[in-house]
């Protein structure tokens, strides 16, 4: 929780007017659909689920819904990378570190298996397999 903490900070110049509520939540603007014209709202939430964070917008033509795991991989690839490099570290959740080493297998066997024109498609069934193994938790 602590690490994950750190890592929205250190992507929070994507996400204006950050901060952190009183529920333990961050509010802050949307850094995937731009949010609001008025640049007082904050539609978008990083919030405590389990031992992560998920982030939420509720602008109605945005409504991203995704974990702070996947923010990191889609905005910060790099960040990605340390984070589940710390993750490893601190020992965290089994369940956690299988999925990541389950949908890595899983790239590194379409990517040997596929001819270049089925590769998107099978990416994309992976990334949507990704999204339903993260749904069950
Ligand atoms: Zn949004």
């Amino acid at each position: 929780m602590q690490i994950d903490e750190e890592y929205i900070l250190q992507i929070s110049s994507r996400f204006p007017k950050l901060s952190k509520t009183s529920k333990g939540s961050y509010s802050c603007r949307c850094g995937f659909c731009g949010d609001s014209k008025k640049p007082y709202k904050k539609s978008a939430n990083f919030y405590p689920k389990g031992d992560t964070f998920n982030y939420i917008c509720f602008r109605k033509d945005c409504n991203k819904r995704s974990s702070l795991k996947n923010v990191l991989k889609e905005l910060e690839p790099e960040l990605y990378g340390k984070y589940m490099e710390e993750m490893r570290n601190e020992n965290h959740s089994s369940s956690f570190w299988d999925d990541y080493n389950r949908t890595q297998e899983a790239e590194r066997m379409y990517r040997s298996l596929s001819t270049p024109h089925s590769f998107e498609d099978l990416r994309n069934n992976s990334k949507e397999w990704k999204e339903r193994v993260w749904e069950a938790h």
